[in-house]
């Protein structure tokens, strides 16, 4: 072939990309491109989005290619470029959300209409939604356990190489970069890159420290990779691979046997939303629950603002970082879902739109799962905040470090509500009692 488009979209690297490898493998030229889509309200995520594209741009020059940036309905955009450059086919990666979905199969369509080829390729999970079936019938695995068996099982494909050379065609515009808002965190920094010199890091330094480290809520001792996975700088299969467990390899017993459970635990998410796209909007196993419609809780709860101390730090971490630890996550949506009883939709669209890493699959995947219409074989588990703060901030130190007006507070008058003397540094009482 002479010209294939490469459509990026949230595979934003160079390593380990199966569309740009075999484009190049096929054609005398490759278009790389990405088209940013206006509809697509990224709000705090555009820095690192911003970030992501412009060191791809950079990885592309340095092979002898660019990044083709674009802005608009990414089917119509592709279609114009690929008009623009007579190109044969267009290769992308697929994805699971119902967006991408669509999207995907609107440029199929367009693609067929234009005569041009069309192929789409795996890398946003380690094993492609739809590829493992369980053995009693059902086109999707509904509880993890038995996925996490099969899913180790599975022959993965090679990890491949990033092209040496990826021949653009001449005298491209390369267009421009998004600009990040005022507001977006820092914290992270976007790109392959990055998130490569981050993944040598946690590999050789902190990954065998996983399995106890991973609840430590002041420790930071998880790997901070979410980011990266969520706009694709790395390959889950790459990171899989690297991380040495699993029972894939027979396992190594260390961290890295729960640091790819948990990978896999994404993967699982993504073929439950390539079955049930409809995952951020209705409950995947329905059971009639009443929700409370108390916008100012909601309010109180977003804002940090709830009085109880280890939900509260966490809904600020979440407000100032745009990441949050996991053990935070739970407390903190479990404590709007069972306590508050406010819709879990309510909590998930704001944990959406802050969170760096914020994707379909695992941010309503777990979202459903804590509020007992998703995955969870025990759907009434209560996760209690007094003795998860106890155990997984022992000395407090979490709470401290994102709720300075308690700087000052004993320990055990953090763990336990009640007993904060009323109005300490302008922080609430508890919205309802958690003894
Ligand atoms: P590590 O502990 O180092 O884990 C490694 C990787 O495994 C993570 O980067 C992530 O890709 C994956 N992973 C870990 N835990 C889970 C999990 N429970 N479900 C799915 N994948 C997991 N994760 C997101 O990536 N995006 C989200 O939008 C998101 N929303 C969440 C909402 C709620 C209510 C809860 C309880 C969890 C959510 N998670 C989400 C899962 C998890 O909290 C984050 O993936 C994790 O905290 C990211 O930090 P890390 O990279 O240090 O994770």
């Amino acid at each position: 072939m002479d010209t294939v488009i490469v459509l990026f979209n949230r595979d934003l690297r160079v390593h380990d990309h199966p569309a740009l490898a075999t484009a190049c493998a096929d054609a005398r030229r490759v278009a790389p491109l990405f088209v940013v889509d206006p509809v697509l309200a990224l709000g705090r995520r555009t820095g690192f989005l911003a970030d992501c594209l412009a060191d791809l741009r950079e990885s592309l020059r340095g092979r002898g290619g660019d990044l083709l940036i674009r802005w608009g309905d990414p089917v119509a955009e592709t279609l114009r470029l690929a008009g623009e450059l007579s190109a044969q086919a267009v290769y992308t990666g697929e994805d699971v959300s119902a967006f991408a979905r669509r999207r995907e199969r609107r440029l199929a369509e367009e693609c067929g209409r234009h005569r041009m080829g069309f192929r789409t390729f795996p890398g946003v999970t380690v094993v492609p939604p739809g590829a493992l079936r369980p053995s009693g019938g059902g086109d999707h695995y509904r509880v993890f356990t038995p996925y996490w068996r099969a899913w180790n099982g599975w022959r993965r494909r090679e990890v491949l190489d990033a092209p040496d050379v990826v021949p653009v065609p001449p005298q491209m515009e390369a267009g421009p970069l998004p600009v990040p808002g005022r507001l977006a965190p820092r914290l992270f920094r976007g790109g392959e890159t990055v998130a490569r010199e981050r993944m040598a890091r946690w590999l050789k330094r902190s990954v065998a420290g996983y399995a106890d480290g991973h609840d430590d809520l002041a420790g930071n001792r998880t790997s901070r990779l979410s980011p990266y996975l969520r706009f694709g700088c790395l390959s889950p299969l790459e990171l899989a691979s690297l991380s040495g467990g699993g029972g894939h390899r027979g396992g190594d017993g260390g961290g890295g046997d729960d640091y790819v459970r948990q990978l896999c635990w994404r993967d699982f998410f993504h073929q439950v939303t390539s079955a049930f796209p409809r995952i951020s909007r209705d409950d995947y196993r329905p059971r009639g629950q009443e929700w409370h419609d108390d916008g100012d809780a909601a309010q109180a709860w977003k804002e940090g603002r709830t009085g109880v101390p280890i939900v509260d730090a966490g809904m600020r971490q979440l407000l100032t970082e745009g990441w949050m630890h996991n053990r935070a996550r739970m407390i903190a949506a479990s404590f709007l879902v069972r306590r508050l009883r406010v819709d879990w939709r309510v909590g998930a669209a704001h944990f959406f739109e802050l969170l760096l890493d914020g994707d379909v699959p695992n941010n309503y995947g777990n979202w459903q799962w804590v509020a007992g219409t998703g995955n969870d074989t025990r759907p009434n588990r209560v996760v209690n905040p007094v003795r998860q703060a106890r155990r997984f901030d022992p000395h407090g130190e979490y709470i401290r470090r994102y709720l300075p007006e308690l700087e000052a507070v004993p320990t055990r008058t953090l763990h336990e509500p009640w007993r904060l003397p009323a109005g300490i540094g302008g922080y609430p009482p508890p919205l309802v009692s958690v003894g």
